[in-house]
C-alpha cells in the first residue's frame, strides 16, 4: 500500500532541537554531560514547578532511581497501578521487591483508592505506592495521598503520559515524594529516548545523579561504596529535549483538540464512550482511547483491522499487570469480586490514532472507519 501510514503518535520535530543539537556538537560536548543536560533539567523543573529534577537514560531507569531513594529493597511490598504500560512496574522486580497490582476505577481509570485502601489492610507495610496517570489523565491525586499519608508511604507518580497535565492547578509529577516523566518516541515530546526524575527534594536528587552515574565517590582514584548504573542523559539527546520543550504546551492544545474531535465525531453513537478525564484537572489527552459498549457486537479487534486496512495504526489498551504470565505469582486487589474494572476496560476499549500532525483529512477517514464499523 503507498498510502502515507497514519500513527497513533510518533515524533514531532520543529528544527529547534537540531540548534541544540548542533550546539553541542560545535562546542564538542557530544558526551557526557554538558550545558543541554543542565538546562533541560532546569526547564523541566521550572515548567512542572518541581524543585529539582535529573535527565534520565530513560522513563524506566526513573521509576527504578525513584524506587532505590525511597529505600525498597529485596522482599518489600510496592503498591502499583494495575491497569498501565510494564515499565512502571518492571523496576520493582529489579529490586527484587513485590509488586501488589492496584485495580483502577471507571472515573479517570487510575488506581482506585477504594482498592488501595483495601490493600493496605492486607498489606499494612508496603514501601511505596506508584500511581500512574493513564494517557495523561490524572489520577484522583488527594484521595491516593491522603491514603499514603496516613500510613506514611511515599507517593510516586508515574507521570510518563502525562507531562504538561494538571490537578487541580498543579502539575502531575510534582505532588508525590517522586515523580517520573518519560521522552520515548511516542510521548507528547521526545528526545528519542530518554526520562527525568523530579522531586521537591534537592538531596534525593543529587542522589539520583550520583547514582545514575556509576556511584563513583569523591576521591581521585575511581572508589566505589555503593552500586551504581549507567542512567544519565546524555547532552546530545538533552538538546533535543530543550527545543520540544518549546513546543510542549502547543503539542498538549492539539492533542486535546484531537480528543475534542473524536468525542464530537462520536456523540451520536451510543455504544462509543471516550476515555474519562478528570473533572478536578486539565488531561493532556496523549492518546484518545475509546470503549465500546457490552453487549455491543463490534470488537475492538473489528476497529483495529477496519483502520489497519487503510494504514492507520491503532492500540489496545494496556494489558493489566496482573493478567501478564510473567506477573501471574503477584496479588491483585480490587474493590468487588468479578471482572476487575481494568480488565473490563481493557476488553472493551481502544486507543485511537492520536498523532499531532493527523491532518483534517486524516481525521475524517478515521472518523468515517470508525463509524462505519458501527453502521454510521
Ligand atoms: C512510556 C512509559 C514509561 C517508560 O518510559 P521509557 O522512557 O520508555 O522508559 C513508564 N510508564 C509509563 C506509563 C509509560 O507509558
Amino acid at each position: 500500500m503507498s498510502k502515507k501510514r497514519i500513527y497513533l503518535s510518533c515524533p514531532t520535530m520543529h528544527g529547534e532541537e537540531q540548534q541544540f543539537v548542533q550546539e553541542a556538537f560545535d562546542t564538542n560536548w557530544v558526551a557526557p554531560l554538558g550545558p543541554n543536560v543542565n538546562e533541560f533539567e532546569k526547564e523541566v523543573a521550572a515548567y512542572t514547578g518541581s524543585k529539582a529534577a535529573a535527565a534520565l537514560s530513560a522513563g524506566t531507569a526513573a521509576v527504578h532511581l525513584a524506587l532505590k531513594l525511597a529505600g525498597v529493597k529485596e522482599g518489600d511490598i510496592v503498591f502499583v497501578s494495575d491497569l498501565t504500560f510494564s515499565a512502571t512496574c518492571n523496576p520493582i522486580c529489579y529490586e527484587k521487591a513485590i509488586p501488589v497490582f492496584i485495580d483502577s476505577e471507571p472515573d479517570t481509570w487510575n488506581m482506585d483508592p477504594k482498592a488501595l485502601e483495601k490493600a493496605f489492610e492486607k498489606y499494612p507495610n508496603p514501601k511505596a505506592v506508584v500511581c500512574v496517570h493513564l494517557y495523561g489523565t490524572p489520577a484522583k491525586i488527594d484521595e491516593l495521598m491522603q491514603i499514603c499519608q496516613r500510613h506514611h508511604v511515599p507517593f510516586i507518580e508515574d507521570a510518563a503520559e502525562s507531562l504538561s497535565a494538571t490537578y487541580k492547578g498543579k502539575q502531575t509529577g510534582t505532588f508525590g515524594k517522586f515523580g517520573i516523566f518519560s521522552f520515548n518516541g511516542n510521548k507528547i515530546i521526545t528526545t528519542s529516548g530518554g526520562g527525568m526524575l523530579v522531586s521537591d527534594d534537592e538531596e534525593l536528587i543529587a542522589k539520583a545523579r550520583f547514582l545514575s552515574t556509576q556511584a563513583r565517590d569523591a576521591a581521585r582514584h575511581y572508589q566505589h561504596s555503593q552500586i551504581g548504573y549507567n542512567y544519565r542523559m546524555s547532552n546530545v539527546v538533552a538538546g533535543i529535549g530543550r527545543g520540544q520543550m518549546l513546543h510542549l504546551e502547543e503539542h498538549k492544545a492539539i492533542k486535546k483538540r484531537i480528543y475534542e474531535q473524536y468525542k464530537a465525531a462520536f456523540a451520536d453513537i451510543e455504544e462509543i464512550t471516550m476515555n474519562p478525564l478528570n473533572p478536578d484537572g486539565e488531561s493532556n489527552c496523549w492518546l484518545s482511547c475509546i470503549t465500546i459498549a457490552e453487549g455491543c457486537p463490534v470488537t475492538y479487534e473489528q476497529l483495529m483491522d477496519a483502520m489497519e486496512e487503510h494504514n492507520i495504526e491503532s492500540r489496545p489498551i494496556w494489558k493489566p499487570m496482573h493478567l501478564q504470565p510473567v506477573f501471574a505469582d503477584y496479588d491483585f486487589i480490587q474493590v468487588k469480586d468479578g471482572i476487575s474494572v481494568g480488565e473490563d476496560i481493557f476488553n472493551r476499549g481502544l486507543c485511537l490514532p492520536s498523532d499531532i500532525k493527523n491532518t483534517e483529512e486524516d481525521m475524517q477517514n478515521i472518523i468515517n472507519i470508525v463509524r462505519g464499523c458501527f453502521g454510521r
